[in-house]
Formats: C-alpha cells, sequence, structure tokens
C-alpha cells in the first residue's frame, strides 16, 4: 500500500508570503472605539494583529484584507477602506 502525503496550512504570520499584496480592502482601526479585548486577534488568519499601545496593531505586509476582523469587533472599532 502506498504511503498518503498531504500538506497541511497552518495559518500564521506569512505562511502564505507576503499577504499584504493580496489586499484590495485595508483595515483601519478608530483607537477610540477600540477596548483591546483582542477578539480580532482570537479571528486574523494571518496572525498580523498584536497589541499595541493604545489599541491593536496591524501588520499590514501581512494582512490580506479579508476582513474577519472588522466582521467579529463587537465595538465596531475596525473599518474596511479601499486599498489606495
Ligand atoms: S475586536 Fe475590536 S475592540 Fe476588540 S481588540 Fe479588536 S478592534 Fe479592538
Ligand atoms: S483583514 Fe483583519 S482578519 Fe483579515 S488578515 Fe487583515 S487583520 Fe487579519
Amino acid at each position: 500500500m502506498q504511503p498518503i502525503d498531504c500538506l497541511i496550512s497552518t495559518p500564521d504570520k506569512g505562511s502564505a508570503g507576503k499577504t499584504g499584496l493580496w489586499r484590495t480592502y485595508k483595515p483601519i482601526v478608530d483607537e477610540k472605539k477600540c477596548n483591546s479585548c483582542m477578539v480580532c486577534w482570537l479571528y486574523c488568519p494571518e496572525n498580523v494583529i498584536t497589541e499595541g499601545e493604545k489599541c491593536i496593531e496591524i501588520d499590514y505586509e501581512y494582512c490580506k484584507g479579508c476582513g474577519i476582523c472588522c466582521e467579529v469587533c463587537a465595538k465596531k472599532a475596525i473599518k474596511m477602506v479601499l486599498e489606495e
């Protein structure tokens, strides 16, 4: 019997290269609304959200603009804006 090979992708920062190049929309955080609950960090598939001094910070080199962080934020602190 032949061995079965498979590839398993684990979400992590940069596991698919500089995924920031894929982005059409960019998540922008309103630091006045963000309470640093880190729910967005929990859901971000690229693992690019970190805790900053005032609120979260996003590594735009790898953020692919999927918008999941915006969807899960109960405080509506993240807005997706068209990339310039
Ligand atoms: S989910 Fe919203 S409020 Fe919570 S850390 Fe993320 S941006 Fe801030
Ligand atoms: S849009 Fe939000 S959830 Fe998606 S990769 Fe960027 S920071 Fe992560």
